[in-house]
């Protein structure tokens, strides 16, 4: 499988950049290639998505009306749906992830395209008051041409988030894939050609984050940038816009705690607080990924914990156990790297899964890993690991919760367990995060909830109508009328 960029609605690649091999994380092997964009090819794109709109909003593209997009986004909500399992089945080999999650990404994805078509034709302004004599509108513009650099964990997802939002706004995009999982992003550009989207109005362009991203991020025909991906490159994007004063909105990393008191009702957090963590191995934004336990049901959760772990099973995706290998050799080597560090440091492993007979060795298996009683102030209790891998520590009582939860870099979300109403509303209004779930932990679920983090998991909003306003530019206009 050999793969061009997709641009103006044709497969094509400029310049002599040598393509990047794709693996199958779940045995090393080589599935096929894609191509290493170049500054030509990016330009392209560009250049691409600028006619698609056309310098005054009258491109093929920008002068549809929001009924028109909306109908256009319908049909290629319906085309995701149709081909559901088809998407499913090429993004799981491409990042090794369950088909089980592939499939509830592709799901995503057509949800994602069905609630912002749903929103185009409901974007207005406002009048406002002013003096005597005048009549002051506001009205919503797109950008122009947006950027969205996909990190490789959700693919279909973010996607559907951050390129949806955006066309519904009428924006034209183009599209940087993670060079570990761009083949889906791919397939779903020809889609949206098939399904009638005008040329330019959707661009991939495949490459390495240092140069295809960077140069996308860079570049002056780009009017706003959507990131998501880790805090470190984030930084990277976020100066690379400020030197041409272009908004950018950052979607990060995260250290997510799941904070238990005494009164909550265990039976219920168990299941979904192991699954927080293990979904797609570990490796999601908003994993839960801190557990703080009263001490009060310290020890009791976490045998049942515990006991949870050692059930979980890790192996080739196509056997749908509860994880798939890691995305590839660096970040499984990462993983191990902290789990080994942390165990050198004399942090105490309390369980760990199993790894399926059929797990190939070539593959990036990780089974996952429960530490306990880990010092708050440890790297292992303060950085993301992106893997599957709990922090658990116990809390004496609400300040102390607050304190601990409140205290590493990130803020992405939060999950509070208890059955006290007050203390459920003190705990959401002191905890600094985008998102606090009370008795449930649906990150990352709910198209209509906007997501997005403070401190180092970023900003900007992504999700429900939020998002949409964030793809548009707010212009008011005031008529002297006499
Ligand atoms: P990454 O930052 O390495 O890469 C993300 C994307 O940025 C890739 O497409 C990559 O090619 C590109 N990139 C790399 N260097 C670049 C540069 N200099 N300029 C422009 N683009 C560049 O992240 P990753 O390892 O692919 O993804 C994992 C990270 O993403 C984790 O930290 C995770 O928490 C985060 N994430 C956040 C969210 C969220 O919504 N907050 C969602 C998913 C993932």
């Amino acid at each position: 499988m050999k793969k061009q960029h997709y641009i103006a609605n044709a497969w094509i690649s400029h310049g002599q950049g040598e393509p990047i091999p794709v693996t199958d994380p779940s045995d090393g092997s080589i599935l096929g290639e894609i191509a290493r964009g170049t500054q030509e090819d990016v330009n392209a794109a560009v250049e691409a998505a600028r006619s698609a709109i056309g310098d005054t909003f009258d491109g093929p593209w920008g002068r549809l009306s929001a009924l028109e997009r909306s109908r256009l986004m319908h049909r290629f909500a319906a085309a995701v749906t149709e081909r559901a399992e088809e998407l499913a089945a090429l993004e799981a080999k491409d990042t090794g992830k369950s088909m089980k999650t592939a499939r509830a990404d592709a799901v995503a994805l057509a949800r994602y395209f069905e609630y912002y078509a749903g929103a185009c034709d409901k974007l207005h302004g406002e009048t406002l008051p002013y003096e005597q004599g005048y009549m002051v509108v506001t009205v919503r513009e797109p950008h122009g041409v947006t950027a969205h650099i996909i990190p490789w964990n959700y693919p279909m997802q973010i996607f559907g988030r951050t390129v949806g939002a955006s066309l519904a706004a009428g924006n034209a995009c183009v599209v940087k894939p993670a060079e570990d999982a761009s083949l889906s992003l791919l397939r779903l550009a020809e889609l949206a050609a098939e399904v009638g989207f005008p040329a330019g109005a959707l661009n991939v362009v495949t490459g390495f984050g240092h140069e295809a991203g960077a140069w996308l991020t860079a570049h002056s025909g780009v009017d706003h940038i959507s990131f998501t991906g880790s805090t470190v490159t984030g930084r990277l994007v976020a100066e690379a816009a400020a030197k041409r004063h272009c908004p950018v909105t950052l979607e990060l990393g995260g250290k997510s705690p799941q904070i238990v008191f005494d009164d909550a009702d265990l039976d219920t957090a168990l299941p979904v607080i192991v699954n927080a963590i293990v979904q797609n191995a570990g490796q999601t934004c908003s994993a839960g990924s801190r557990l703080l336990v009263q001490r009060g049901v310290y020890e009791k959760f976490m045998e049942a914990v515990a006991d949870s772990f050692r059930a979980l099973r890790t192996g080739p995706p196509a056997l749908g156990l509860d994880m798939g290998p890691l995305v590839n050799r660096k970040q499984f080597d990462l993983v191990k790297g902290i789990v080994a560090r942390a165990e050198a440091d004399g942090i105490q492993v309390m369980a760990r899964g199993q790894l399926h007979p059929d797990a190939a060795a070539a593959g990036f298996y990780q089974a996952a890993v429960l530490f306990r009683d880990v010092p708050h102030e440890h790297s292992i209790a303060q950085q993301e690991v992106f893997g599957p891998v709990l922090v658990a520590m116990p809390f004496a009582d609400e300040a102390e919760a607050i304190q601990l939860a409140n205290g590493t870099d990130y803020g992405l979300v939060a999950g509070v367990w208890t059955r006290d109403g007050a203390r459920q509303l003190r705990m959401a209004r002191k905890l600094r995060c985008g998102q606090v779930f009370i008795n449930n932990y649906g990150a990352g679920g709910g198209v209509e909830l906007p997501f997005g983090g403070v401190k180092a998991s970023g900003y900007g909003r992504e999700k429900g109508f939020e998002a949409l306003l964030g793809f548009t530019v707010l212009k008011t206009i005031a008529v002297k009328h006499g």
